[in-house]
């Protein structure tokens, strides 16, 4: 089969490699249609590594992905050859303190797909999985719509651990596939105004079909201070999805005494400087989300209920072969893409 692997610093070579094999008795093997291009995977891309997960090139990265299941072990009885899945990129072993604490997402044996001394990532025409990791989709769903699951799980996962409920006033910093995700669960959750930030102008846009009470430059003129003289009490919530650490500062700016401070994003730094004593003074909560857990299937749900329309998060459509074009795009943010998807069997 084919694959696209990372083979050095903005590096990738399509090889053809030896297809997987299914292993265990609760594996599936799945032909891949498509793979979003995560702000994690171009982190690999850009620098090789997320903090302390170092990649060993050559590399296949990509964990967001949807397919059709070519053959199955013998135990699996969840999916069978022929269905469409969407695939949730973590596997855990069930067994250990975080996972009998219903916290799947920090397993102490967590294998991620993509990730770095754990599995190898969905940027090939085959892929093998445990059962667990496949989600059957609804017949008029779109292999893209099943991907996008990936980032909108962990918008749902978000909301659902820190929205106070309808009415709620919530800053979004940062419009790319994860914040416009969440944006997107806001508005499904009744939320009230939203404010709304980033650099690019064209993520901006997107984000106007939202409805924000304000949305703007995070950088100019006064981004804080605008949204301050709207909401003079602060804001409920801040979802940070931006990785900035200025949009750190900001979003311990804008939440009001009581107030919920969430970290989404993914910094490129190891260490971020906060305000102390504002988040102590005002009793701020700082959240932070690490992937999600067990919102896939709710994922999958608000898109097939039409409640969530996220087809306008994917901007730039490339096959297998123009993966490294693909992931310069998104490197560079240019040409206002949002979300690239690799068609690797549309
Ligand atoms: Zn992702
Ligand atoms: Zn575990």
């Amino acid at each position: 089969m084919k694959t696209a692997k990372l083979t050095g610093i903005r590096r990738f070579e399509i090889r053809e490699v030896p297809d997987p094999k299914i292993v265990r008795d609760d594996d599936v093997l799945v032909r891949v249609a498509t793979v979003g291009v995560c702000g994690s995977d171009v982190h690999y891309f850009t620098d090789g590594r997320i903090g302390a997960q170092v990649v060993e090139f050559p590399f296949t990265v990509g964990h967001e992905a949807a397919g059709t299941v070519e053959r199955v072990g013998r135990a699996v009885r969840r999916v069978k050859p022929g269905d469409r899945v969407a695939i949730d990129p973590t596997d855990f072993c069930g067994e250990c303190d975080q996972c009998r604490a219903g916290r799947p997402n920090t397993c102490r044996r967590l294998k991620f797909l993509g990730c770095p001394g754990q599995l190898k990532g969905a940027l090939s025409e085959l892929l093998v999985l445990p059962e667990h990791c496949c989600f059957p989709i609804a017949p008029s769903m779109t292999f893209e719509q099943a991907t996008l699951s990936e980032p909108l799980g962990i918008a749902v996962y978000s909301v659902e651990r820190t929205f106070p409920g309808p009415g709620a006033t919530v800053g979004i910093l940062g419009q790319g596939p994860v914040g416009l995700s969440v944006f997107h669960v806001l508005r499904a959750s009744g939320v009230g105004n939203v404010y709304a930030t980033d650099k690019i102008p064209e993520r901006l846009a997107i984000a106007g079909e939202l409805k924000p009470a304000w949305s703007g430059r995070p950088d100019s003129p006064d981004a804080v201070g605008e949204i301050l003289s709207r909401e003079p009490l602060g804001l409920d919530v801040v979802y940070e999805c931006s990785g900035d650490p200025a949009a750190w500062l900001q979003g311990a700016r804008l939440c009001r005494p009581g107030g919920r401070l969430v970290i989404v994003g993914i910094p490129e730094v190891d260490e971020i400087a906060l305000p102390v004593h504002e988040l102590r003074r005002n009793e701020v909560t700082l959240y932070n989300i690490r992937r999600q857990a067990g919102c896939t299937q709710k994922a999958l749900d608000l898109i097939d209920s039409k409640k969530v329309n996220v087809d306008s998060l994917v901007t730039h459509r490339f096959p297998l072969e123009r993966t490294q074009e693909a992931f310069a795009l998104a490197a560079g943010y240019k040409n206002g893409v949002v979300k690239a998807m690799i068609e690797v069997a549309p």
